[in-house]
């Protein structure tokens, strides 16, 4: 998902109701590559759109979640992100500033020939989480 114009028609073709509510939410994630809170695109849409509450937003990114345009990032007992990337890629996750950076490696689609011949395994999604500490938070440039 890269543009507007592409999140409405997919979300038009899938039956979802388009509002400007949600028009904005889509606009935060597509220019906000940060993997966001529920609570961060409300605070950021809230001044236009005085009558939105967490709530809302919560139900409007379920929604787009049910039509497949984002995907729920749960991680302990942190609050939910939402990531508007589509395309099967993994998590590098900051532990000091707690930032999530996509990465991709495609060497690691390996990984389903190895489940399926040692354990028998069908993968039908590859989510990691790797686990370090971001160039910024270690004081370096990237
Ligand atoms: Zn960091
Ligand atoms: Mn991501």
């Amino acid at each position: 998902m890269r543009t507007l114009e592409e999140a409405v028609g997919l979300l038009k073709e899938r039956g979802v109701r388009i509002t400007p509510q949600r028009t904005a939410i889509l606009q935060y994630l597509l220019t906000h590559r940060t993997h966001p809170t529920a609570d961060e695109i409300y605070r950021a849409i809230q001044p236009v759109y005085p009558n939105v509450s967490v709530a809302t937003v919560y139900n409007n990114l379920r929604a787009f979640q049910e039509a497949g345009l984002v995907k729920e990032l749960t991680t302990g007992d942190h609050a939910s992100r939402f990531d508007i990337n589509m395309t099967p890629h993994h998590h590098a996750i900051c532990d000091v500033c707690g930032k999530i950076v996509d990465f991709y490696h495609p060497g690691l689609e390996n990984l389903d020939d190895v489940l399926a011949r040692e354990l028998g395994f069908t993968v039908t999604e590859q989510r990691l989480e790797v686990h370090g500490v971001c160039p910024d938070c270690r004081g370096i440039p990237a």
